[in-house]
Order: structure tokens, then C-alpha cells, then sequence
């Protein structure tokens, strides 16, 4: 059982190491952005309020998500544990799972931080694509499938750009991270869970840092069932 949640701006990283860590240890990826953009996609009554919001790089509102969340982490691929991926955004979304863990008498084994600077934000956002068929990420520079056009996970040759995905969204949603989520990181900090690590690294210097603090996290827990 192992809880975590990434945080960082649009850009940083927290996609991809969520994919790798779902398979790695067997925890569900929890993406509001994926589960907001599959409202979208089936049009359903969500997805119309939250389409024109998503667009513009602002934040859907907090009513939506956290009601979202409380169903999502009562699933059963959650029984193992969860990665939270674009979540919470806001200080009342990180107040609201508080209260849903301690309902659920679950615990947060750690909050991690990807730092990484606006320039390589604006560049990594840019270039960013998915599959279609599975949803496994791609860059044009930096993360291209080993054949070109043939998904590396599922041989689809179909790929898709997000609507929000535009240069001009992108300094929107910068400012948005700026102003409405990193006031969530003094709330991690003060207890002591917060780790920040350096995203500007490679994919995989990324995901042997996080396997690090994963390492120490795991051993501390199992110190604590043994005493
Ligand atoms: P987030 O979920 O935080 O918005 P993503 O995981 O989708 O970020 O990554 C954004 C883009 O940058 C993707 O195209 C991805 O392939 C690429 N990317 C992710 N991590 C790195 C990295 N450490 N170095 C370079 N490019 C990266
Ligand atoms: P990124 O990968 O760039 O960090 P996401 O896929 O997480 O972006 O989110 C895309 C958009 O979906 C956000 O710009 C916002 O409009 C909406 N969204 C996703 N998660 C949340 C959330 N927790 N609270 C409010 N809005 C959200
Ligand atoms: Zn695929």
C-alpha cells in the first residue's frame, strides 16, 4: 500500500512518472486532467461545464474535482494504493483530501515535487503528445517512439495533441500554478512529507529520484510495523 501525489506545473513531469510508477508498483494513476478530458470527450454534464474552462487554463471548479476524487479513490484498482496526478490544485482541494484520507482512514506516504524551470515548461509542453489508443506519452525532442509513428506500448499509429497544449495557454496556466496550487506546497512542507526533486533531469534520472525517496519512505513505513 503506498499513496503519493505529485505535484508541479503543467509540464513538469508528473504524467509520465505517474504511467511508470503504476506499472512499476502497482498503484492507480489518479489524472483529474484525463478523467476531466474523458468527461469532455463522452459529453456528459461535467464535461460541458468543464470544456471552455479547460481550454482557457484555468481550473475547473473545486465542487467538480473533489466529488470526482471521492469516487475515484473508493475504486477498487485503488486497493493497493494511488499516484495523484494534478491533484489537489488548490489549498481547499488539498483541505478536502485531507478529510476524504482521514475518512477513509488512509495516510499520505509522501508529496512529491517537480521543479522545473518555465522556459523548459513552455518547450516540454510544446512538443507534447499522446497515443490515441493507450495514452502513453510522447515529445517530439525528447521522447520519441522507437519507430517513428508506431506507439512503443500498444503499435497504434495514432496520436493526439491536447486542446490546451497551445503556446498561448501555456503562460496562462503557469500563472494559474503560480497563484492557485503552489500555495499547497507550505501544507506538505509543515508536516514534513514535502520532497522536491530536480524535473529538469532526464526521464529516467527523474524516475531514479523518485524510486529513491520511495526506497527511504518504504523503509521507514516498515520500521514502523515492526516496532
Ligand atoms: P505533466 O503531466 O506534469 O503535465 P508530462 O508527463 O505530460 O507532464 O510531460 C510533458 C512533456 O514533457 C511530455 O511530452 C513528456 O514526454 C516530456 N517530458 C516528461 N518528463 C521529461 C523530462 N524529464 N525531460 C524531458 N522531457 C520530459
Ligand atoms: P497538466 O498535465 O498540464 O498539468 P492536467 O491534465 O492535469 O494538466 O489538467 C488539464 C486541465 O484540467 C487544467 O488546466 C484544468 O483546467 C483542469 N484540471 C485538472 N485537474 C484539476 C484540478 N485538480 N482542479 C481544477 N482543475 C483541474
Ligand atoms: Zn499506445
Amino acid at each position: 500500500m503506498m499513496n503519493l501525489i505529485l505535484l508541479g506545473p503543467p509540464g513538469a513531469g508528473k504524467g509520465t512518472q505517474a504511467k511508470r510508477l503504476q506499472e512499476k508498483y502497482g498503484i492507480a494513476q489518479i489524472s483529474t486532467g484525463d478523467m476531466l478530458r474523458a468527461e469532455v470527450a463522452a459529453g456528459s454534464p461535467v464535461g460541458r461545464e468543464a470544456k471552455a474552462i479547460m481550454e482557457s487554463g484555468e481550473l475547473v471548479s473545486d465542487d467538480i474535482i473533489i466529488r470526482m476524487l471521492g469516487h475515484r479513490i473508493g475504486q477498487a484498482d485503488c486497493a493497493q494504493g494511488f499516484i495523484l496526478d494534478g491533484f489537489p490544485r488548490t489549498v481547499p482541494q488539498a483541505e478536502a483530501l485531507d478529510r476524504l484520507l482521514a475518512d477513509k482512514g488512509l495516510t499520505l506516504d509522501a508529496v512529491i515535487e517537480l521543479k522545473v524551470d518555465d522556459a523548459a515548461l513552455i518547450e516540454r509542453i510544446a512538443g507534447r503528445y499522446t497515443c490515441a489508443s493507450c495514452g502513453t506519452g510522447y515529445h517530439d525532442s525528447f521522447h520519441a517512439p522507437a519507430a517513428a509513428g508506431i506507439c512503443d506500448v500498444c503499435g497504434s499509429s495514432k496520436f493526439i495533441r491536447r486542446a490546451d497544449d497551445k503556446r498561448e495557454t501555456v503562460q496562462a496556466r503557469l500563472d494559474v500554478y503560480n497563484r492557485q496550487t503552489a500555495p499547497i506546497l507550505p501544507h506538505y512542507a509543515a508536516r514534513g512529507s514535502l520532497r522536491t526533486l530536480d524535473g529538469m533531469a532526464d526521464i529516467d534520472q527523474v524516475a531514479a529520484a523518485i524510486d529513491g525517496v520511495l526506497a527511504v519512505v518504504h523503509s521507514k513505513s516498515q520500521e514502523l510495523t515492526k516496532s
